[in-house]
């Protein structure tokens, strides 16, 4: 039996011959132990047209994860409100995902403030790692383990009526066991993509890794992707995914030594 399915409902990329909708952002729907999860709700509500398109019912979620609060991940979520009741809908993010952002004078936050959010949702914000179910993890906040990642502000969030620098600290990700490993979908890995790798293993007490999917957030040939490619590589991982906040150079790189492969909406997973 499969024990979960995952589909890309919104991704930077589209295939040719299939006339889905792309826009940079993100946005996944996942099947396993019985739940219906949004990952993500990309930044307009093209998810909700391409999930119809690949006959998902968004009517039906169990629960909605955000990554993290940037609005190419959580901006669509107010479209999919609009159209249906989500008062049972369980939303799982880091207590700062729904925090006001701004860079450079743009908002670019979630369109939802913490109030919104439990009026809307079964509110639970988690900064721990959280068992959604058997085998699926909220990691949470994300430790900097490694040395080669450093985290990067991006603009300010507004905490207890105070602008701070943004760490992205919201940026987590979600590790599904199988019985061959863990398989991550992130969001933008602002948290790093190996300290994500290296803490679901410890969270899921398992040192494989079969697959990982989302953005790695490298734009860049640098010391820092030699860095994560030794890594990836080390780790022996299968099925990697990375797109979204992913550069072409830096994926024809990691395609010299690892097995990438191409994410576009539409694609499914199933392990
Ligand atoms: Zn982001
Ligand atoms: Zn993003």
């Amino acid at each position: 039996m499969e024990k979960m399915q995952i589909q890309v409902l919104v991704d930077n990329n589209t295939y040719i011959d299939r006339y889905f909708v792309g826009e940079p952002a993100v946005s996944y729907y996942i099947e396993i132990d019985g739940n219906r999860i949004l990952f993500d709700a990309g930044y307009s509500e093209v998810f909700i047209s391409n999930a119809e398109k690949m006959d998902i019912d968004l009517g039906d979620l169990t629960h909605v994860i955000f990554s993290h609060g940037h609005n190419d991940h959580t901006r669509g979520i107010q479209f999919l409100a609009n159209k249906y009741d989500l008062s049972k809908v369980k939303l799982i993010a880091h207590p700062n995902c729904l925090k006001p952002k701004k860079c450079g004078g743009d908002n670019i936050g979630a369109p939802f403030s913490i109030e919104k959010a439990r009026n809307t949702f079964m509110y639970e914000p988690k900064s721990k790692p959280f068992k959604i179910s058997e085998n699926c993890i909220f990691l949470g906040e994300i430790p900097s383990i490694n040395n080669f990642e450093k985290r990067a502000k991006i603009g300010k969030y507004k905490s207890e009526n105070l602008w701070d620098d943004d760490y992205v600290l919201d940026d987590s990700a979600i590790a599904c066991k199988t019985d061959k490993g863990i398989f991550i979908v992130t969001g933008c890995s602002h948290s790093g993509i190996c300290n994500i790798v290296e803490y679901a293993k410890k969270v899921c007490g398992d040192n494989r890794i079969v697959g990982i999917l989302g953005g790695f957030h490298l734009f860049e040939l640098d010391d820092r992707l030699g860095s994560t490619i030794q890594y990836l590589k080390k780790e022996e991982i299968n099925m990697l995914y990375p797109c979204h906040c992913v550069s072409f150079k830096v994926k024809a790189k990691m395609n010299e030594m690892l097995n990438v492969n191409e994410v576009g909406v539409g694609l499914t997973i199933s392990i």
